[in-house]
């Protein structure tokens, strides 16, 4: 098989750069190592920024994003139960977020790439990148009937994840990783229950971070901070209902409406950033690259930021406009990166308790959340970075 760029994994990256790539008219394979009920029921991000929507209307994605996302123009912040709101769109000039589940994208994905006819190899085994440094790259695997398959391309882009096989084939003398591991995860749990609030609430508690969010009108995902070596088993439905109450204060959890689960899992807090993203002929975007923790709701969005340069490169090699784009691809995206990665970690060290937390962090951490619901421009640097910086300019750490 021959064809000119072959992306790894399925998941978000992958399949928003399929779509960007045959939006220009250049031919992908899709290699996906589960099938598509695994993808697409993977429960995860639930916040898209403005450029997010923008792409999926410019990739003709956006009808049921249209009925059913839900328009959020601010979010709403709690220190020890007393909660304020914080006015996005007021303070970006309009701009606004959307609640949209990472299950839906990838729905609208999967549903346009069958009828566009964009092809993907699901069930592919043993994935195996070759000639990464050279002018003929290729890819290798087994499928679903353990048949080898190989496909020669122009390009390799790895959009694998965290545990994909892409950035491993960067050379060790190449390849900087940078990382930080928090003393803590997120227990998450979905329920057929309507929302506490219109818009998100993050909670900063003495006894730890929550998190109200929420999928639908009449679907509530919330979350508490725990410890990692804790199990969901230790967490039936009333531990945390009372817990989540708790930590949203006496006003607002009274308000909570509680139900039985169908979800509940603890997911553990990293930061993490590989670099560069591109050697020879492959590129990595999305979490095959960096993950963030989930506090600033920007995982999907920076992979999909990702992609929209990516995209815009290739189409650039393609046109014969030369190869500036290419070779800037790593440098333009880690700078974005950073600062998502930065705004994330921020955003997460202001709102969870940490073990090793004294009076004074503690002091620290009040005083930071007080400042923020008095400044406007506080708040407007919160604003801005939430609903997501733009994709041009920069300074990458790529200079560094
Ligand atoms: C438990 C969890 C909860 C999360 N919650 C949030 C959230 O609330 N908000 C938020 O913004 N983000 C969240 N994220 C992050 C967000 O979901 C990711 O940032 C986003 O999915 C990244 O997309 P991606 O395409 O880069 O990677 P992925 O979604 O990981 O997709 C990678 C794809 O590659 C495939 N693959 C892996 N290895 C191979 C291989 N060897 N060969 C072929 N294919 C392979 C995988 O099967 C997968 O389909 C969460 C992530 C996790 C794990």
């Amino acid at each position: 098989m021959r064809t000119q760029v072959a992306i790894i994994g399925a998941g978000p990256a992958g399949m928003f750069l399929a779509h960007l790539l045959r939006a220009d008219g250049i031919d992908a394979l899709v290699i996906e190592r589960r099938d598509r009920s695994y993808v697409e029921g993977r429960v995860r991000a639930g916040v898209l920024e403005q450029a997010t929507v923008g792409l999926m209307r410019r990739l003709g994605l956006a009808d049921r994003l249209e009925r059913e996302g839900m328009v959020h123009r601010g979010t709403n912040l709690s220190l020890d139960g007393r909660m304020f709101h914080i006015d996005m769109a007021a303070l970006t000039g309009g701009s606004t977020v959307t609640v949209y589940g990472q299950q839906e994208v990838m729905r609208d994905l999967f549903d346009a790439a069958q009828v566009r006819g964009l092809e993907i190899a699901w069930n592919a085994a043993d994935v195996a990148l070759h000639e990464l440094d050279g002018t003929r790259p290729f890819v290798t695997w087994r499928d679903a009937d353990g048949a080898a398959r190989r496909v020669d391309c122009d390009f390799v882009v790895g959009c694998d994840g965290y545990h994909g096989v892409s950035r491993a084939s960067l050379p060790a003398d190449v390849r900087r990783t940078f990382e930080r591991v928090y003393p803590f995860g997120w227990l998450g749990i979905l329920a057929e229950v309507p929302p506490v609030e219109d818009e998100l609430v993050y909670a900063n508690h003495e006894r730890g971070f929550a998190l109200a969010s929420m999928r639908s009108a009449t679907r509530s995902r919330y979350y508490v901070q725990c410890g990692l070596d804790e199990d969901v088993a230790d967490w039936p439905d009333e531990r945390f209902w009372d817990e989540l109450c708790l930590r949203l204060g006496p006003e607002t959890g009274a308000r909570v409406t509680r139900g039985a689960s169908f979800e509940k899992t603890i997911a553990p807090l990293r930061s993490f950033v590989s670099e560069p993203m591109r050697w020879g002929r492959l590129f990595l975007a999305g979490d095959a690259a960096h993950i963030v923790p989930p506090t600033g709701a920007k995982g999907m969005n920076l992979a999909v930021s990702d992609v929209t340069m990516l995209g815009e490169a290739l189409a650039g090699h393609y046109r014969g406009q030369g190869d500036a784009g290419i070779d800037g691809y790593s440098a333009r995206a880690l700078a974005r990166v950073w600062k998502a990665e930065r705004f994330s970690w921020w955003f997460t060290s202001v709102t969870h308790r940490f073990p090793t937390m004294d009076g004074f962090d503690r002091r620290i951490q009040m005083a930071e959340l007080d400042y923020i619901r008095g400044s406007e421009a506080a708040q407007r640097t919160l604003a801005e970075n939430y609903v997501g910086l733009p994709l041009t300019g920069g300074v990458s750490s790529e200079a560094v």
